[in-house]
């Protein structure tokens, strides 16, 4: 072993240390936390029972008796693995059964399970749209579209979030291009604000664009029978992306797309990340299509939830916090610096609460923040622990203020104030 030399660039061991530690230093060091038993309302984190309040099981479905039934049941029928890709050796009963029930539940001709939502988005953006085409993307979807789109060649136009005026703008200044696409989530991951979804399918129709919506945060919350914000605004027949996930309210995993048969054709013949990796286990595809019977048949559970965020959105208010006009189950409550704000998820962990920091780059720099989702299955005690807990965050942030003007006046930066609470 050569002893490190940290200033020079071209020692591959050297950049892996030297980025960890800049990392760290910037406090955006991402680390696993482990979580023992299932995952419920509440978890055993790194030891301590504690409320969880970051979790995407929405409506506590991951744990329903008969999703772990129908999971069992294919177990014992199928096996564990799917065994290869589906266009190879893959394609087991469970997946037609599955794709027949999601068309149906988005009122869509077809549908096509892919493996997770980050590989159909991949897919399915990137098989769409190649050179010569114009991708227009909202600046703050996911990942997995930001990715699918770099890998098309099209060129990508991202217009300002939630922004019709200058998606319109950009639409019409890109005449040349062959093709357009527009992607847009409908509720936002991180943010929990709903796209102007109305507008841009008007857009759409206007520019003659292909309209690809990403319902993970939407599917099992939002419409009448849980199906989302596409089917709750009545824009089934506008978009023709219906994309979504059974990662997130569905307790399950995998992603899928929801389109004319003509698409799901397409997309089983040219997205490589369809095509390129083993299908699901069949367990996996049973248990979701037991959840999403149940998100259809139990719009009580959507009603249980609404009712947890009002109760956590009205206590957040009246302590004096800003989490903005509700508009989905995602609350952000931006601290804005990633040191700070992973000082206060550990302040909240020690009052009980798991409430996640989120940082760069998942967010904006300068937004850092606490994603606090509530469940279905909160009790209205656990919502109010939740909330004493943060009235404790509030606290230690009003003294961390004062110290900081005082100390430094107000014009210097508070980051660099590192108050006692960050510290701990
Ligand atoms: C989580 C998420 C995905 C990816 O879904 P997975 O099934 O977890 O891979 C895609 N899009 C959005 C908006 C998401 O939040």
């Amino acid at each position: 072993m050569h002893p490190i030399n940290h200033s020079d660039p071209s020692n591959p061991e050297a950049f892996l240390r030297d980025t960890l530690d800049a990392r760290r230093k910037a406090g955006l060091e991402r680390k696993l936390r482990r979580l023992k038993g299932a995952p419920g309302p509440r978890v055993t984190l790194n030891g301590r029972e504690v409320l969880l309040l970051c979790s995407n099981n929405y409506l506590g479905i991951a744990g329903d008796a008969r999703v772990k039934d129908a999971a069992r049941q294919a177990l014992e029928t199928f096996g564990c693995g799917a065994t290869g890709s589906r266009l190879i050796s893959g394609n087991l009963e469970p997946y037609e059964q599955l794709e027949r029930k999601l068309a149906e539940f988005k009122g869509a001709e077809a549908a096509l399970v892919f493996t997770s939502g980050y590989q159909t988005n991949v897919g399915t953006v990137s098989s769409l749209m190649g050179e010569g085409d114009a991708i227009f993307s909202d600046a703050l979807n996911h990942a997995s579209l930001i990715d699918g789109a770099r890998l098309s060649r099209a060129q990508v136009n991202i217009f300002n979030h939630c922004d019709p005026s200058d998606l319109e703008q950009k639409l019409a200044s890109r005449t040349t291009a062959r093709r357009k696409l527009i992607v847009t989530e409908s509720v936002f991951s991180m943010d929990g604000d709903l796209a102007p979804l109305r507008d841009i399918a008007f857009l759409a129709r206007k520019y003659n664009a292909l309209l690809m919506v990403d319902e993970a945060h939407a599917t099992g919350i939002f419409g009448e029978t849980g199906a989302g914000v596409v089917e709750a605004l009545g824009l089934r027949g506008a978009v023709h992306v219906q994309m979504g996930t059974f990662s997130k309210a569905l307790g399950s995993l995998g992603g899928y797309v929801a389109g004319s048969r003509d698409l799901i054709s397409y997309l089983t013949q040219h997205a490589r990340s369809f095509i390129f990796t083993t299908g699901l286990p069949p367990a996996v595809l049973a248990a979701s299509a037991a959840a999403l019977r149940i998100v259809r048949q139990e719009p009580e559970r959507r009603q249980a939830l609404w009712r947890n965020v009002r109760r956590l959105r009205d206590g957040l208010q009246k302590l004096g916090f800003a989490v903005g006009p509700e508009q989905s189950q995602i609350l952000p409550l931006r601290l804005g610096e990633s040191r700070l704000t992973m000082a206060a998820c550990r302040l909240l962990l020690r009052h009980g609460i798991f409430a996640q920091g989120i940082r760069p780059p998942t967010v904006p720099p300068g937004t850092a923040r606490l994603r606090l989702t509530p469940m279905a299955n909160h009790t209205p005690q656990d919502i109010d622990l939740a909330l004493a807990a943060f009235k404790k965050l509030q606290l230690a942030l009003q003294t961390r203020h004062a110290r900081s003007v005082r100390v430094s006046g107000a014009a210097q930066d508070h980051s660099a104030a590192a108050p006692a609470f960050v510290k701990r």
